[in-house]
Parts: structure tokens; sequence; C-alpha cells
């Protein structure tokens, strides 16, 4: 989760450098927070109650990250233990390979759901 500001002047959204869970924390910790513009150089004041919270960077593309994980398992698999793919002696086999790519989905999963509840949360409540 990372935390954005709108520019009063130029109206370009900013990620802002601090963190807090909530705005009440924002405000607690960061009360008259300045923000100069990158891009108009106006100094703003940041207020908790115009402080938007978003989905970081890593959250957007984690299941692409899952995806090259389980390329990369699948990968060292083939070349470390190629008859352990090849051959089709066990169904238990399956269910280890299944459950060890799923794995990364399901981490990306709860990465992703969790991010997502504490930016509704931020988002919510105001001061
Ligand atoms: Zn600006």
């Amino acid at each position: 989760m990372i935390l954005t500001y709108e520019c009063r002047n130029c109206l370009k959204i900013f990620k802002l450098g601090v963190k807090a869970c909530d705005r009440g924390e924002l405000d607690q910790y960061h009360n008259g927070l300045k923000e100069s513009c990158s891009n108009c150089s106006y100094e703003n004041e940041i207020f908790a109650n115009e402080v938007k919270a978003e989905r970081s960077f890593y959250t957007k593309y984690v299941f692409l990250i899952a995806l090259l994980i389980d390329i990369v398992i699948f990968i060292l698999a083939y070349r470390n233990f190629p008859e352990s793919i090849i051959t089709r002696n066990s169904g238990r086999q399956y269910i280890v390979f299944a459950f060890i790519f799923i794995f990364p989905f399901i981490m990306s999963g709860l990465i992703v759901r969790n991010e997502d509840k504490a930016i509704r949360n931020f988002n919510r409540y105001y001061v």
C-alpha cells in the first residue's frame, strides 16, 4: 500500500514518502507535512483527509511475479530431476507438483487481499 496526494496547483498525483495504517495515524505523526511538487514546485501542505491509499507497484505485479517463480521452479525441476516430471508412475507426485505451482499464486492472492483490505480501511475513515 502506498499513500498518494494530489498537487493543489497542477493536480498531478504523487506518492507520499511516509507510511501510516490510517488517516488517524497519518494525522497524529505527520501533521503539517509539506511536500514540494516535483512537477511545478508548488509547496503543498498535506492534510490527512486528502491523502489516498493505493496499491503499491509491487502488488500490481504480484501475480506476474508468481508466474515467474513458477517458470523458474519448472526449469530448475526439469534440469535437476527430469525423471520426476517425465515419469507417470505416481499420482501423488502430480499433486505435490500441482501444490508447488499453485503455492505462489495462493501467496499472491493473500498479499493482494490483505493490501486491498488495508487500502479500503485507510480510504474509508476520515479524521
Ligand atoms: Zn504540482
